[in-house]
């Protein structure tokens, strides 16, 4: 399965795009995500590795407890050559809130891709899937 990768930043503005890069560029941590309102979160490691929490999951939860729960666009930012991609369970995490999210993954030199959450979780489970109805 090939999995489509974008290089435009359709779903933002220019002038959000350039913030979202800002803060990409000013994180010092190894990831950062940025949703609505440019929130973002960092790696929470933990002595007992299962207990630690993603930088995707500590974003969105640092914004649903903000009563932010519409997203637009998601960035993921690594000190890693290549961009990273968010781990499986912060996919099912993400898919809460969008089944179809754009997700824009930066690298170390904060060069990016865009793909699409549908991409990396086809099939995927969400709140639909217990009637549950998303606006
Ligand atoms: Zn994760």
């Amino acid at each position: 399965m090939t999995i489509q990768v974008y290089h435009d930043h359709s779903e933002v503005s220019d002038e959000e795009f350039n913030k979202l890069k800002e803060l990409v560029n000013e994180g010092t941590f190894s990831r950062i995500v940025l949703a609505c309102d440019f929130i973002t979160g960092v790696n929470v490691e933990n002595a007992s590795y299962g207990a630690g929490v993603c930088a995707e999951r500590a974003a969105l939860t640092r914004a649903v407890s903000q009563g932010q729960r519409k997203f637009r666009v998601i960035a993921i930012a690594a000190d890693t050559e290549k961009p990273i991609v968010p781990c499986g369970i912060c996919r099912q995490f993400i898919r809460e809130f969008s089944e179809n999210i754009a997700l824009f993954l930066f690298n170390q030199d904060s060069e990016y891709i865009k793909v699409y959450l549908k991409d990396l979780l086809p099939l995927s489970f969400g709140p639909e899937s217990l009637g549950i109805e998303v606006e």
